[in-house]
């Protein structure tokens, strides 16, 4: 190694000391989040979507020939993975950990939320997963014993943070790919990738299912309705449009199976729906001669109206999980540790 003289080793220190610290790594100032909630309340509420995962499935479908027949083998394989576990013929996996990736893709200031904002969306998911939520003694009576535990948690792998000219991203996936100003995807077989950009039109959050483009896989939300601190906009301040996307992400689809009453969510124990509920649907809400699950997390009511998951859901989200399934690498990396 060269030898430093001791006035070139000054002037290295104080350039080190000067030299300000990368933007991209450090935690931005937190925005106060009751001004957010008051300076962002969504009045508008008729022109939000609160998911746009259906719509880019289809998009996926049409570009992809064979997504339909991947997607119809993984359904088979879930189908099956349930029927055993019913059976008892095979015993469940321990507790699953999902290393996440935060890439923070941001244009105006708020959009680049701090750290803590970011760690408060890790807490609901852990919450929400592990039936640990505050809100869950609100279950009605007739659906408080089909609430489970999934046994899945998350854990902050790392957050990566990028400015960008862009305003709004739409749904078509660009802020995946560095070469379009957006962030890489980081080894999706083994990590949950979440894009928090501006995706603009409404759309809160959407997500990629098990079996579509590992370049692809993820799922995107809008800065504001992200976590619990920071900067957000009530009513979607709670954190649930994550819990939802990567409810999809884990193969879940909408509670009430995307058609009429003749559709289902795979799902036994959800009751059959023909469409969405908004706002804070009292109960019981009557769809289909049956009372609606509206505050499953997989409808579409506001944040602080959904807090379960199913028995049902449960099993379906860990059948990604099994030895035959889309995301069993999750399971060998955490072995393989
Ligand atoms: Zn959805």
């Amino acid at each position: 190694m060269k030898k430093l003289t001791i006035p070139a080793l000054v002037i290295s220190l104080l350039f080190f000391l000067s030299c300000p610290a990368s933007k991209d790594t450090d935690s931005p100032i937190c925005m106060d989040t009751e001004k957010s909630k008051t300076l962002y309340k969504l009045t508008k509420i008729d022109s939000i979507k609160r998911c746009g995962t259906m719509e880019v499935l289809e998009k996926h479908m049409a570009r992809t020939p064979t997504l339909k027949s991947r997607m119809d083998t993984i359904e088979k394989q879930c189908q099956a993975f349930i029927e055993l576990r019913k059976t008892g013929k095979i015993t469940d996996l321990d507790t699953i950990t999902i290393p996440t990736i935060v890439h923070v893709i941001y244009n105006k200031d708020q959009e680049n939320i701090c750290d803590d904002q970011i760690i408060s969306q890790i807490k609901v998911l852990n919450q929400d997963f592990s039936k640990t939520n505050p809100d869950i003694n609100q279950i009605p009576e007739e659906f408080a014993g089909l609430s489970k535990n999934t046994r899945i948690r998350f854990e902050l792998d790392s957050i990566i943070r990028k400015s960008s000219t862009r305003t709004e991203w739409g749904t078509d996936d660009q802020m995946k790919f560095s070469s379009n100003g957006g962030s890489d995807v980081i080894d999706s077989s083994t990590k949950l990738n979440i894009w928090v950009c501006n995706i603009g039109g409404g759309i809160l959050g959407y997500a990629q299912f098990p079996g579509d483009d590992p370049a692809t896989d993820g799922i995107v939300i809008s800065p504001q309705f992200f976590g619990t601190k920071g900067f957000i906009s009530p009513p979607f301040d709670k954190g649930r449009t994550t819990t939802h996307e990567v409810g999809h992400w884990l193969n879940l689809r909408h509670i009430w199976g995307d058609g009429n009453c003749s559709f289902d969510d795979f799902v036994d124990d959800t009751p059959l729906s023909d469409g969405p509920n908004f706002g804070c649907p009292q109960y019981p809400t009557v769809r289909c001669n049956s009372n609606d699950m509206t505050m499953n997390y997989m409808d579409y009511a506001e944040d602080a109206c959904m807090y379960m998951f199913t028995e049902g859901q449960k099993d379906r989200m860990r059948a990604v999980f099994a030895p035959d399934g889309p995301r069993v690498g999750f399971v060998e990396a955490s072995i393989n540790l």
